[in-house]
């Protein structure tokens, strides 16, 4: 494994790029009421990007009532779907135009690979643009009810909407919110993550460059206590569209119990693959690396348990070994980088922690290990074998490049091992046998099952979790019923 965490490129185009790093409310950027800021930084190097306003209560309460004037009797509030579907094509429009910029910020801010922030950002084109054709396609429908009666239903916006989003993916999270909840109507109050505020800034400034009526989008950087529980329990909210860890998911979920708000919850997995004697090797190796070391792991669909067939284990773990021992780890603004850092030296400390679990329980690491010295936060991709399903690296979300084979002899024990978690997100399977594939599918409780692939997503498809992965899905046909009520309405003729 090469690294090169130290004299990294070209850091000081931030300067260039940033965004005016303050809340964007009724379509003004402004300080916080409390003036208060929090530092973002590199985490290649380490160093601050930019000090960012810091949203709370006041901001929230403020970016609420914008956001319901423009719902209740703004513009938005009247528009019709080819509008909102147009405005949606101008913002994925823009968003093409700003490409090189986006990514270059998103790099600088959440440590993902340039090459890594070029391909999110085509998929959230691709989404913007699915959704702005999709605005058109909301309808109730009209049943057969007799010679006197009109009976007839309407999908309706929620309303206002509180989305609170994590740092792994920052233009994608944003994008996946913004695009159903727009097309569909509603008004909203997006906060990226603490520790990773500047691209959706910076998308608020392409919001406003495409003509966004005021108090649509309102985007409030701050942290989870302040900012977050604020849009959670606030009472002017209709809905919460969370994407997350299952414990914040949780609280999210007893906060809307005071006004039973609409909530929708994208949380953790520790998504399986499971590779047979069958399987195509070369494939499934190079999946399986990528599974576990894209985004540094920080994926909620990150292949973190290699479950592989006895008969191919020893070669597997040897060829998987192998192609991680020669990966770029280093700076995610190299063209050649395959893994940049984590998002912060918290989350690089709690991924050592995990590797330190991991031995003392008895695992054996056959790559990396450790973190990887400098002032940025890299840890080695990692690959332990000689692990359990009970132990804790391979039971908890470890959200960094981390990755658990462990043997199974036949179809029954690989399905009660990938079943064998709290977690139900997505799951992956290797196999040339079709019979089995679609015999497995069926059997595992995950919401997503990746078949000889793993990692796409396509708006047309639902996405969303079993178990303690979440609550509803906001893609597919899903997220019609996500962002909209269901109006029953009863004419006597
Ligand atoms: P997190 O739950 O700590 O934080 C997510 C967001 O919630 C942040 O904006 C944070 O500020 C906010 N928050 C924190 N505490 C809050 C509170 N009490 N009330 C309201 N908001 C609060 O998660 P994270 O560490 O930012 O991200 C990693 C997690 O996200 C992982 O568990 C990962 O699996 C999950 N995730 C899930 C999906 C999915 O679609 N299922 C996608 C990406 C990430």
């Amino acid at each position: 494994m090469s690294t090169k965490s130290d004299d990294l490129a070209a850091e000081s185009t931030v300067d260039v790029i940033a965004p005016r790093p303050r809340l964007l409310i009724n379509n003004e950027y402004v300080d916080a009421k409390s003036r208060k800021t929090f530092a973002t930084y590199n985490p290649a190097t380490g160093r601050l990007v930019a000090d960012v306003a810091e949203a709370g209560p006041a901001d929230v309460d403020l970016a609420v009532a914008a956001a319901r004037q423009a719902y209740e009797s703004g513009h938005w509030g009247r528009a019709s779907p080819a509008e909102r579907g147009m405005f949606l094509r101008r913002f994925a429009a823009l968003i093409e135009a700003n490409v090189d910029h986006l990514a270059h910020l998103e790099t600088l801010d959440s440590g993902m690979t340039i090459h890594t922030a070029r391909g999110m950002i085509a998929g959230s084109i691709d989404t913007l643009l699915h959704f702005a054709g999709a605005a058109s396609a909301i309808h109730g429908m009209t049943p057969q009810s007799g010679a006197n009666a009109l009976h007839y239903s309407l999908r309706e916006p929620v309303g206002v909407v509180g989305s609170i989003v994590p740092w792994n993916a920052p233009i994608t999270n944003a994008i996946w919110k913004l695009g159903p909840a727009l097309a569909a109507g509603n008004t909203i109050i997006l906060k990226p993550a603490e520790l990773t505020p500047l691209t959706a800034l910076r998308l608020g400034e392409l919001l406003l460059e495409a003509d966004m009526p005021p108090g649509v989008v309102n985007i409030l950087p701050g942290y989870g206590i302040g900012a977050g529980d604020s849009l959670a329990n606030h009472r002017g909210i209709d809905k919460v569209s969370f994407t997350g860890s299952t414990e914040v998911g949780k609280s999210i979920l007893r906060a809307s119990a005071g006004d039973l708000k609409h909530v929708s919850l994208e949380l953790g997995g520790k998504t399986p693959l499971v590779v047979f004697a069958d399987a195509d090797l070369a494939s499934a190796v190079s999946t399986a690396v990528a599974a576990f070391t894209t985004l540094s792991g920080q994926i909620c669909t990150a292949g973190s348990r290699l479950l592989v067939q006895r008969g191919i284990y020893d070669e597997f773990v040897d060829r998987l070994a192998a192609k991680v021992e020669s990966l770029v780890v280093g700076d995610p603004l190299g063209d050649s980088t395959d893994v940049g850092p984590l998002v912060s030296s918290g989350q690089r400390d709690r991924v050592v922690s995990y590797l330190a679990s991991g031995r003392e329980t008895g695992a054996i690491t056959v790559a990396g290990g450790d973190a990887i010295p400098g002032n940025g936060y890299f840890v080695a991709p990692t690959v332990f074998t000689g692990v359990k399903n009970t132990m804790r690296v391979a039971r908890e979300e470890i959200f960094g490049p981390v990755v658990s084979v462990i043997p199974f002899d036949d179809d029954n024990d690989a399905v009660a091992l990938a079943n064998d978690t709290p977690y139900g997100l997505a799951a992956s399977l290797w196999t040339q046998n079709l019979s089995r594939a679609h015999r497995i599918t069926r059997q595992l409780k995950s919401g997503t099952v990746w078949v000889n692939t793993w990692g796409g997503l396509d708006p047309t498809m639902p996405f969303g979790g079993y178990k303690q992965s979440g609550i509803g899905r906001e893609f597919g046909l899903d997220w019609y019923y996500a962002y909209t009520e269901n109006k029953a309405v009863y004419v006597s003729l």
